[in-house]
C-alpha cells in the first residue's frame, strides 16, 4: 500500500478566496482509490513565462498544487489544479531548439517519426507545436505538409527558415479542430499540460479527418523516473498530469487506440508513444505497459525520499552562501523554476544561466532570478554550476570550457 503523505487539513485557496475543489476521482480512469502523495505552496501558475523586472517576477500569480495518485492506473495528477489561472500565450518561451543536445534528439526522432509513419507526401498535425521548430523539421527531413496548432506560436522574425510546408493556428486544440484532415497526429510535451486527459484523447479521436491507417504520435515525460529520482524539480504548476509508459498506454487503450510501440528516449526521461485509431478499447501487449506494481513501490517511498531531497538541497544552497561560493543553476526552464521556488531560494543563487536568447535578460516567475547569457559568466565568476538536467553536463563543460572557466559542475 502507498503511504497517505502530505495530505494537508487547509483547502488550497484561488486569489478570489473561494477554494479549489479538489478532484478525488482520477481524471485517467474515473477510480476513486487515489491519495497525496506531494504538496507544494504557493508555486508560480506558469514557470515558461520570463518576466521583464524582478518585481513583475516576484508577484507572479500563485497557486497551491497537490500531487495525487491513482491506485487503479498509476496516473499522477494535480488534484487541486485550476485550469482558470492558467493561459498559455505567445509570451511562454519553451523552446529547448537552442541546445545542440536537445537538437541531436529532435533531429533523431523527427527522422525516426518520418520513418516510421512514411510521412513523404502526407499531412501532419502537430498538436501543441510550440515555435514549430519539430513540425518544421520533421516535414522538411519527410517530406511532408504540415499544420501546427499552439495558443504559443509566435513567428519570430528569423527565428527558423522560411518555409512553405507548414502553417500554424494560434490557439488551443479542441473539438473545433475536429475537421482537420490528418495522416499523423503528433502531440509532443503537451499531454502533461492537459487536465481532462480523457477528454483530450476522445477529441482526437474523434477528429472526422483521421482515417483508420493514421498514425498518433504522443511523447511525454516519464512520471516513473520524477518518482524514482524524487525529482521535485519536476513537479510544477503547469504540469497537472503525470505518466508512466503504462499509463499512457492505458488511457490509449481505453479510448479507442491501439499502442503499437512504446518506448523511453532522452536518457530514458521522455515516453515515446506509436498508436493508430481502433475499433473498440484494446488490450495491454507490450512489456513497458506492465508497470503497476513498480509504480505502487516508486510512489511509497516517494515522500519521504523526496522530503529528504529538498532538505538536502536546501542545506546545499545554504552552505554554498555561507561558504562564499557563488552559485548559478544552468537551465531556465520549468525546471529551474520549480527547484528554486520549492526550495525557496533567494540570494543562495546567483543567477539562472540559459543558452536560449529569448530568455535572457528576464526573470523566473516566483523568485526573480536573473536568466543570463553564458557569455557573461566570466564576469560572475561562479564557483559551483548546477545543471538542471543531467543529459546536458557535457555540453555544459564544453561551453564552461570555451569560457575558460573551471567551477564545479553538478546536476540535479
Ligand atoms: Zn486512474
Amino acid at each position: 500500500m502507498m503511504e497517505a503523505a502530505v495530505a494537508s487539513a487547509r483547502p488550497a485557496e484561488r486569489a478570489s478566496g473561494q477554494p479549489v475543489e479538489a478532484r478525488t476521482r482520477c481524471p485517467c480512469c474515473g477510480s476513486g482509490a487515489t491519495r497525496v502523495l506531494w504538496r507544494a505552496d504557493g508555486i508560480p501558475v506558469h514557470s515558461c513565462v520570463l518576466l521583464d523586472t524582478a518585481e513583475a517576477a516576484r508577484d507572479f500569480p500563485r497557486r497551491d498544487l497537490e500531487l495525487a495518485i491513482c491506485e487503479s492506473c498509476g496516473f499522477g495528477f494535480n488534484r487541486i489544479f485550476d485550469e482558470a489561472a492558467i493561459s498559455y500565450s505567445p509570451r511562454f518561451e519553451e523552446s529547448q531548439h537552442f541546445s545542440g543536445t536537445f537538437n541531436s534528439f529532435a533531429r533523431s526522432l523527427a527522422r525516426q517519426i518520418a520513418q516510421n509513419c512514411a510521412v513523404a507526401g502526407k499531412r501532419v498535425v502537430e498538436i501543441g507545436c510550440g515555435k514549430g521548430e519539430f513540425l518544421i523539421e520533421l516535414c522538411e527531413v519527410g517530406n511532408a505538409t504540415g499544420v501546427g496548432i499552439d495558443p504559443g506560436y509566435r513567428a519570430d522574425a528569423g527565428r527558423l527558415p522560411p518555409n512553405g510546408r507548414v502553417q500554424f493556428i494560434v490557439d488551443r486544440f479542441g473539438p473545433g479542430h475536429g475537421s482537420l484532415a490528418a495522416d499523423v497526429v503528433l502531440c509532443r510535451h503537451t499531454l502533461e499540460h492537459i487536465a481532462d486527459v480523457a477528454g483530450f484523447l476522445r477529441d482526437i479521436r474523434e477528429m472526422t479527418g483521421l482515417g483508420e491507417n493514421a498514425w498518433v504520435v504522443f511523447e511525454t515525460p516519464d512520471f516513473k523516473r520524477v518518482l524514482r529520482e524524487g525529482a521535485f524539480w519536476d513537479i510544477y504548476y503547469e504540469h497537472c498530469s503525470y505518466f508512466s509508459a503504462g499509463v499512457h498506454a492505458r488511457l490509449f487503450r481505453q479510448q479507442r487506440f491501439e499502442v503499437s510501440d512504446l518506448e523511453l528516449a532522452y536518457d530514458g526521461q521522455y515516453i515515446v508513444q506509436y498508436a493508430r485509431p481502433a475499433p473498440a478499447p484494446t488490450g495491454e501487449r507490450l512489456p513497458l505497459e506492465r508497470d503497476l506494481d513498480e509504480l505502487a513501490r516508486l510512489a511509497e517511498r516517494f515522500p519521504d525520499h523526496t522530503r529528504a531531497l529538498v532538505e538536502r538541497w536546501s542545506r546545499f544552497a545554504a552552505d554554498a552562501r555561507r561558504g562564499g561560493r557563488r552559485l548559478v543553476l544552468w537551465g531556465g526552464g520549468s525546471k529551474a523554476v520549480s527547484f528554486l521556488t520549492t526550495l525557496r531560494l533567494s540570494d543562495q543563487v546567483a543567477a539562472v544561466v540559459d543558452v536560449n536568447p529569448y530568455k535572457q535578460g528576464r526573470f523566473t516567475p516566483g523568485t526573480g532570478h536573473r536568466v543570463i547569457a553564458p557569455r557573461e559568466l566570466p564576469t560572475l565568476r561562479p564557483d559551483i554550476v548546477l545543471v538542471m538536467n543531467r543529459i546536458y553536463v557535457p555540453e555544459v563543460r564544453r561551453e564552461l570550457q570555451r569560457l575558460r572557466l573551471e567551477p564545479e559542475v553538478m546536476a540535479v
